[in-house]
């Protein structure tokens, strides 16, 4: 069994096969270097399963400058985030204002002083460690942990794109507490976050399926989309998350469905060939989930899109 690398990624773009080897002598020890000679070959390294965290560029290549492959990975969206670093000899007019304008966020200069050359690629790698992780919080819910409405937006927009090409069918549950508001007024505003918090761990805990999400949506609303899910199955995860929140049994005297906690729903299942919009999908959950507050609470309503 080998062991797992988790060593960063470095690609190192140059046409000479010298200067390669003298940059991969620099990082080799801790880093995994790829190398490429050529632009096309260099692009695919780019885009490959496990993608270098750096790149390492030549400006003067032949077939293609380093500022238009450049130029390139930063057009696209799967590469755009992978920082660019230009080399260059000192002998060569660097045209530094245009390398920066073409997407790199440094340069390096021949002949090598190593130990500023790792130092360098250093930081930038931790730039770019600490840019995801922050990128990565404005997708969650402060309170919960959970996805916020801005990552459901987006997985609802690519499930449901996902779900038409692929030809089956997406659902959303769409829940929302009852007499949440006396919930609050009875036992605080703290313990409503408490509750809140209590919710969205043990509904996400029955959501077992690797495609499943959850979200908050709002105040005390959440929603829970669901790939390759029918009408029956969909229907069978509600009844299953409104049972193991009653499970729970938070208590909650003021409500006048029961004396714990509980949620109504409004389920919809989209089939490809109804090419709903993400939005006609919500508004036909948030139909559902009134009627089933309209009902009585503490009930599953199935939605139709019109
Ligand atoms: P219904 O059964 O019709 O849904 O009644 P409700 O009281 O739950 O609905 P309403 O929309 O009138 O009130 C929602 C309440 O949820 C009001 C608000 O104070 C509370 N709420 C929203 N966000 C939060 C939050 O982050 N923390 C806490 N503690 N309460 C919240
Ligand atoms: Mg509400
Ligand atoms: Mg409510």
């Amino acid at each position: 069994m080998t062991e797992r690398d988790d060593r960063p990624r470095i690609l190192i773009v140059d046409d000479t096969k010298e200067n390669i080897d003298l940059l991969m002598e620099v990082f080799r020890e801790e880093f995994r270097v790829s190398a490429a000679t050529k632009p096309e070959r260099a692009l695919k390294l780019a885009h490959a399963e496990t993608p270098p965290d750096i790149i390492l560029l030549d400006i003067l290549m032949p077939e293609m400058d380093g500022y238009e492959l450049c130029a390139l990975l930063k057009q696209d969206e799967a590469t755009r985030s992978i920082p660019v670093v230009f080399v260059t000899a000192v002998s060569e007019v660097m045209d530094s204002t245009r390398g920066f304008a073409a997407g790199a966020v440094d340069y390096i200069t021949k002949p090598f002083h190593p130990p500023m050359v790792k130092a360098r690629v250093k930081v930038h790698l931790d730039l770019k460690h600490k840019y995801e992780l922050l990128e990565s919080y404005a997708f969650v819910d402060a309170l919960t942990e959970v996805g916020n409405r801005r990552r459901f937006d987006q997985m609802l927009e690519s499930e449901l794109n996902r779900a038409q090409r692929s030809g089956r069918p997406l659902s959303l549950i769409y829940l929302d507490v009852d007499h949440f508001k006396q919930f609050n007024d009875t036992y605080g505003h703290g313990a409503g976050d408490d509750c809140l918090r209590r919710l969205a761990s043990t509904l996400s805990k029955r959501l077992c399926r690797s495609g499943d999400f959850i979200a908050r949506y709002g105040g005390e609303e959440f929603m829970v989309l669901l790939p390759y899910t029918d009408e029956e199955q969909v229907w069978h995860l509600a009844e299953e998350l409104n049972r193991a929140v009653d499970e729970l049994a938070i208590p909650h005297s003021a409500s006048r469905v029961a004396d714990w906690v509980t949620l109504s729903m409004g389920v919809v299942t989209s089939v490809p060939d109804a090419h709903a919009s993400p939005r006609e999908i919500v508004e036909a959950a948030d139909r559902a989930l009134y009627a089933a507050k309209h009902a009585g609470r503490h009930r599953i309503e199935r939605g139709s899109l019109s």
